[in-house]
């Protein structure tokens, strides 16, 4: 069995060490700290066990995919990961120095890839200890649910790379779409304007949360309002990815929204920190505004 090793266990990381795990393999899950990544598997867990009261999977498998899963405090472990995939928080001081760290531990044919929303992978690589090994793959939230990665080389990944992360995709079952290097690369190009938007239109008034979220919802047919898929996703991660979008192409139609600066300014960073455009403390969520 193969070992993919996954860096970061919040959201995402969690998300896809519980999704590897699923497809057969033997899964290193780390964070800054064992309890952190202690926490993400216990996350998992914690779903399994209502999978498991749903009947979609049953109490041994549940109990054989944990056991695949190994939480630990440090990415030493990871020297005999096939893959590692890293799905730390938005930003590319925090990349880089994992890459710096992971890279002095990887074995000569690892392939290191980053779950990065829009970081430019070409640059990111020049922290990979080999740029030909190192790619994009581009997971959706709520992992176990959404069916989609992108894929998005960078301008040295080889092409036996892209041939790994196709394979691993293929075993996880999802579906795959291949990207150009740019910033946002496919669906963040296109969705944070939206969502960016979304926050420019409550800044100024035009309507209350709920009533941005249920025109958009019932008049563009989508699942869920803008401002409730921002919470979902993390306002910081919303925000880090517009900013990149703005500096990335230096285009002004990407500039943040100052409403949403002010969110994560004030550590509202949505569902995850229990209050963003919504409060979360209660059963169901309370709009804030
Ligand atoms: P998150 O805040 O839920 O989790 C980030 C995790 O990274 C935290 O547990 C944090 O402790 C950990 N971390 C920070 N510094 C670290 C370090 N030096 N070493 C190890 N772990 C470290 O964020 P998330 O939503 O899981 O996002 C993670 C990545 O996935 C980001 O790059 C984000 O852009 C990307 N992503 C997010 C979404 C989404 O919808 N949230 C979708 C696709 C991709």
């Amino acid at each position: 069995m193969q070992s993919v090793g996954v860096i970061g266990a919040g959201q995402m990381g969690a998300g896809i060490a519980q999704v590897s795990a699923a497809a057969g393999y033997r899964v290193i899950l780390s964070d800054v700290d064992q309890a952190r990544a202690g926490a993400g598997k216990a996350g998992i867990a914690k779903r399994l066990a209502r999978d498991v009261e749903k009947g979609k999977i049953d109490a041994d498998a549940r109990d054989s995919l944990l056991g695949r899963i190994e939480a630990v405090g440090d990415v030493a472990a990871m020297a005999d990961c096939a893959l590692v995939i890293e799905a730390a928080t938005e930003r590319e001081a925090i990349k880089r120095q994992i890459f710096e760290r992971v890279g002095k531990v990887l074995g000569s044919d690892a392939v290191l890839a980053s779950n990065t929303s829009s970081i430019p992978i070409t640059r990111l690589a020049q922290a990979a200890p080999d740029a030909s090994r190192f790619i994009g793959v581009h997971f959706f939230n709520p992992v176990p649910v959404m069916g989609l990665i992108e894929i998005i080389r960078g301008l040295a990944t080889s092409d036996e790379t892209v041939a790994t992360i196709e394979t691993y995709a293929q075993q996880l079952g999802k579906q795959v779409v291949r990207a150009n290097d740019a910033p946002g690369f496919i669906v963040n190009r296109v969705l944070m304007p939206m969502l960016n938007e979304a926050c420019f239109a409550l800044g100024e008034g035009v309507a209350t949360i709920p009533d941005i979220d249920l025109a958009c919802q019932l008049g563009l047919n989508h699942p869920m309002g803008p401002l409730t898929l921002a919470d979902f996703i993390g306002l910081d991660t919303c925000l880090e990815i517009t900013r990149v979008l703005f500096e990335g192409t230096g285009d002004p139609k990407f500039r943040p929204a100052p409403l949403l600066i002010k969110y994560v300014e004030a550590g509202w960073y949505g569902r995850k920190s229990g209050r963003g455009f919504y409060d979360y403390s209660g059963d169901t969520p309370v709009p804030t505004r």
